[in-house]
C-alpha cells in the first residue's frame, strides 16, 4: 500500500508554499530542475501524529486571463488525479476571485474530499470581514488557519489525519512486482504487453467518449507472479490534442504511483520527445523503479556503435534519470523481452533494498573525509550520522547541526559515493535532513 497523497490547490498568493513549508517543518523538499515537470511543483513527505503521507503543493502557476481556465482546469484535474485528499486554499482577507470559483466548481464536480482553507486568519478571534464570504464556494465550512504564524494548522491536520486511510503496514511485503508499463500512444505499449503474455488480449475498441481504467493483468514469469499495470489499449476520441495529451500524462500518473517498477516505453524510430521527457519526470518524481524501454529496435539499421550512441541520446535528453538503466527491445520480434524481466527484478529488488547502518556511516564517514562539505558561510555544516528511513526508494535521513547549510550540490555528492557503494540501479535516492543540536 502507498502513503496516502495530499494535493495543495489555490491561486498564487493565496499563502500555499507557506502552508507547505509549514507542514512539512524541517524537512526539505528536493527539487530538481525536470524540464515542464517540477518546475511548479513542489513534492515532499509529510508527519503528524506518526502518521505520514506525501504532501503535493501543486505550485503559483501564474495565469493570463484567457488561459485562466485550462491552466486552472490542468492543475485541478492533476492535483485530483494524484491524490487523496485536497487543501483548496482561498486566501480570507481578499475573499474570493473568479478563480477561486472556477476551481470551486471543478472541486464539487469531482468526488475528492476536500478541505477549504481559509488562510491568512492570523487573529482567529477576529477573522477578516471576507472570511465569511467562503461559504459561497459550497464546499462546506471554511477551515481559518494562518500558515504564516501557524496558528490552527495543528487542527487542520488532525482533519487531514482523520480523513486519510492509513494502510496498516507501508512494508508491506507483497511478493508481487508491480510493472507500469507507460509511454506515450504508438511507442508499442499494448504490443509489449501482448508479447510478454505470450497472448493477444482482447482490446476494446475506440468508443468515442468512453474511458477505461488501467487494465491490471496478472502474469507468471519463471514461476513468479507480477501484476501489469497497464495504461495502454486505453483510448478516447479527443477533439483536441493536448486534451489527449494530458488525459494520457492523467492514466500514466495512475499507473506509476502504484507500480513498483515503471517500464518508460520509448519508439526508437522517434527517440525521446517532450512527452516523454514529461512521463519520465513523473516516474523521477514518484520515486519508482524505472527501466527505459527502447521499442521496436528491429526497425533500427545497426552497426556496432549504434546501441551506445542511442544510450547517450538517451541520457543527455533525460539527465535526471541517469540512474535507469536503458535496454532495446522489439515487442515485434520478442527481442530481449527475457532479458527485460530479468532487469525488471533486479530494479524491484535494488528499490527495495535496505543498507545496514553501520556499512552505511562507514561509506558516509570516508565520503565526508575525502570531500568535507564547503564552510563558505563561516558555519561548517556538520553531518552526524545517517540511516535509511525507507525503502520504495530508498530514503536516508542525514543528521546535521544546521539543514540550511546543506548545499544541493554536497547531497548529489553524497547521492553519487552512495550509489557507487550500494547500487541502487533504477531508483531514486532520497535524503530527508533532520537537525540535531
Ligand atoms: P502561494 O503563491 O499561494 O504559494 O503563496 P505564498 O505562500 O507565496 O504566499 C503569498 C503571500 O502571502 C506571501 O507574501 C506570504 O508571506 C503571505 N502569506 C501566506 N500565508 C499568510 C498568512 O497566514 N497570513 C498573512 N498575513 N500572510 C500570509
Ligand atoms: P501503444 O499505443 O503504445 O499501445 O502502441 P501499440 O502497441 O498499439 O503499437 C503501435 C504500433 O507500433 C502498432 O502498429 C504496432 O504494430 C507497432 N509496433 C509495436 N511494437 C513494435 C516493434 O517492436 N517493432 C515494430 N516494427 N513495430 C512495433
Amino acid at each position: 500500500m502507498r502513503k496516502p497523497v495530499v494535493a495543495i490547490v489555490g491561486r498564487p498568493n493565496v499563502g500555499k508554499s507557506t502552508l507547505f513549508n509549514r507542514i512539512i517543518g524541517e524537512r526539505i523538499a528536493i527539487v530538481e530542475d525536470i524540464p515542464g515537470v517540477t518546475r511548479d511543483r513542489l513534492y515532499s513527505e509529510a508527519e503528524w501524529q506518526g502518521k505520514v503521507f506525501d504532501l503535493i503543493d501543486t505550485g503559483g502557476l501564474e495565469f493570463s486571463e484567457d488561459l485562466i481556465t485550462t491552466k486552472v482546469r490542468e492543475q485541478i484535474e492533476k492535483a485530483i488525479a494524484e491524490s487523496d485528499l485536497i487543501l483548496f486554499v482561498c486566501d480570507s482577507r481578499e475573499g474570493i476571485t473568479s478563480t477561486d470559483e472556477a476551481v470551486a466548481k471543478n472541486l464539487r464536480k469531482s468526488e475528492k474530499p476536500v478541505i477549504l482553507v481559509a488562510n491568512k486568519v492570523d487573529d482567529y478571534l477576529n477573522p477578516p470581514a471576507n472570511f465569511y464570504d467562503l461559504y459561497r464556494l459550497g464546499l462546506g465550512e471554511p477551515f481559518p488557519v494562518s500558515a504564516a504564524n501557524g496558528t490552527n494548522v495543528g487542527d487542520l491536520l488532525d482533519l487531514v489525519i482523520s480523513k486519510l486511510n492509513f494502510p496498516e503496514d507501508y512494508e508491506d511485503e507483497d511478493p508481487v512486482v508491480k510493472i507500469a508499463v507507460v509511454g506515450r500512444p504508438n511507442v508499442g505499449k499494448s504490443s509489449l504487453v501482448n508479447a510478454l503474455l505470450g497472448e493477444e488480449r482482447v482490446v476494446v475498441s475506440d468508443i468515442p467518449g468512453t474511458t477505461r481504467d488501467a487494465i491490471d493483468t496478472p502474469m507468471w514469469y519463471q514461476g513468479k507472479p507480477y501484476l501489469l499495470i497497464d495504461t495502454a489499449g486505453m483510448r478516447r476520441k479527443s477533439r483536441i490534442e493536448e486534451d489527449l495529451e494530458r488525459y494520457s500524462v492523467n492514466r500514466s500518473i495512475k499507473a506509476i504511483r502504484r507500480a513498483d517498477v515503471a517500464l518508460l516505453v520509448i519508439s526508437a524510430e522517434e527517440g525521446v520527445t517532450e512527452q516523454d521527457k514529461k512521463i519520465a519526470g513523473l516516474i523521477h518524481e514518484y520515486g519508482r523503479g524505472v527501466i527505459i524501454v527502447v521499442n521496436k529496435w528491429d526497425l533500427i539499421e545497426k552497426d556496432a556503435k549504434t546501441a551506445d550512441r542511442y544510450k547517450e541520446h538517451i541520457y543527455f535528453e533525460l539527465g535526471f534519470l541517469k540512474y535507469a538503466p536503458v535496454i532495446f527491445v522489439s515487442a515485434k520480434t520478442g527481442q530481449r523481452l527475457n532479458k527485460l524481466m530479468e532487469l525488471v527484478d533486479k530494479v524491484s529488488f535494488e528499490h527495495q533494498k535496505r543498507v545496514a547502518t553501520s556499512i552505511l556511516n562507514q561509506v558516509l564517514r570516508e565520503a565526508v573525509g575525502l570531500n568535507p562539505p564547503p564552510a563558505d558561510r563561516g558555519r561548517p555544516l556538520k553531518i552526524y550520522y545517517a540511516t535509511q528511513i525507507e525503502t520504495k526508494p530508498p530514503t536516508f535521513a542525514l543528521f546535521v547541526n544546521d539543514a540550511e547549510l546543506m548545499h544541493f550540490s554536497y547531497l548529489r555528492y553524497l547521492e553519487n559515493v552512495f550509489r557507487q557503494n550500494f547500487g541502487f540501479e533504477g531508483t531514486t535516492i532520497k535524503f530527508v535532513l533532520r537537525e540535531r543540536g
